[in-house]
């Protein structure tokens, strides 16, 4: 895989991580246990502490590292640790230095092996490939979580990867222990610590769904699908609405890069897309990824029912 494929991944342990994933090949749900072991010696034992891990460096008597792991914790909590200590092996500025977590909060090199497992276990391009292949929020779920990540993790890759419009949450016996809405949504997501059921309760007319694993339940709610492709004016008259009083020179940068983001579809994706609903969804999706198109227009009221206009125009002529 080319470099420039995740070059959209900024922090380095990520990187690190990405580079790793492409080299190997590696496809979830990663056997991130096998790819230690080319690093370091691995047990599993019982810990004396809540401890996760310990990473014992090589020194006169271990010709390798060795990765102490407790067993009395969850399968996919173990593989995250594993994955975790294989950062601080991989990671050159993590070598040889001592990382532990302190009343609670975690040093900088903590969380950099956190998001360097988080990368490994679900790749961004892995995720990204999900959210668009995969039509309806619940399957890019289910597809998601057979990465054998947690649930948190997964709904953490799955919302900042897209599928705009909708919130996430994770209850565990009812309360909810996790929430978040996706970008370009415009609610709140249920608080943590509430019970779902209000949740659920309050808002009749969305669409919720659920898939539950042992005592967790993934939920997904999305409000009624968009109205606004019933605009009757055309894209570019919205847009010269909202463009009212700026330069020349802005407006026509504007609808240039407005109009480049909206084109080019590839054969490919757009046999995928089976309504405008879903052209409409990817164009949220873009706009939120393309950083040149100006704020005073993506974030403009008006700027969704421009791009259902543009969506609306582009689904007759696909047609
Ligand atoms: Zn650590």
């Amino acid at each position: 895989m080319a470099p420039e494929d995740w070059s959209f991944i900024k922090a380095p342990e990520r990187r690190l991580a990405a580079r790793l994933v492409a080299k190997h090949g590696l496809v979830p749900p990663v056997d991130v246990l096998s790819l230690l072991k080319t690093y370091a010696d691995v047990e599993f034992v019982d810990l004396p502490t809540e401890a996760d891990a310990y990473l014992l460096y090589e020194d006169e008597k271990r010709r390798r590292p060795l990765v102490l792991v407790s067993r009395n914790k969850s399968s996919n909590r173990q593989r995250f640790t594993l994955a975790h200590e294989l950062g601080h092996l991989v990671i050159p500025w993590h070598i040889g230095e001592l990382n532990y977590t302190q009343n609670g909060s975690k040093s900088t090199m903590e969380v950099e092996a956190d998001s360097f497992a988080s990368e490994l276990l679900l790749p961004s391009l892995w995720i990204r490939n999900v959210v668009e292949c995969q039509a309806t929020l619940e399957d890019r779920i289910r597809v998601a979580l057979t990465a054998n990540c947690s649930m948190i993790a997964t709904a953490i890759a799955i919302s900042s990867a897209g599928s705009p419009g909708s919130v996430l949450a994770i209850s565990s016996e009812g309360v909810v222990k996790w929430s978040s809405i996706t970008s370009g949504s415009i609610t709140a997501s249920p608080p943590l610590g509430s019970r779902i059921s209000n949740w659920t309760a309050t808002n009749p007319s969305w669409t919720i769904g659920n898939i539950e694993r042992g005592t967790e339940t993934f939920w997904w709610f999305r409000w009624p699908q968009h109205t606004a492709h019933t605009v009757t004016r055309t894209a570019k008259q919205i847009f010269d609405t909202i463009a009212t009083g700026k330069t020349a020179k802005s407006t026509a940068e504007a609808w240039t890069y407005f109009c480049a983001v909206t084109g080019g579809l590839s054969g490919k994706q757009s046999s995928s897309l089976g309504s405008v609903d879903q052209l409409y969804s990817q164009f949220k999706l873009r706009f939120q990824q393309a950083s040149r198109v100006p704020s005073w227009l993506t974030s403009h009221p008006r700027f969704d029912g421009l791009l259902s206009a543009r969506s609306k125009e582009l689904w007759s002529k696909k047609k």
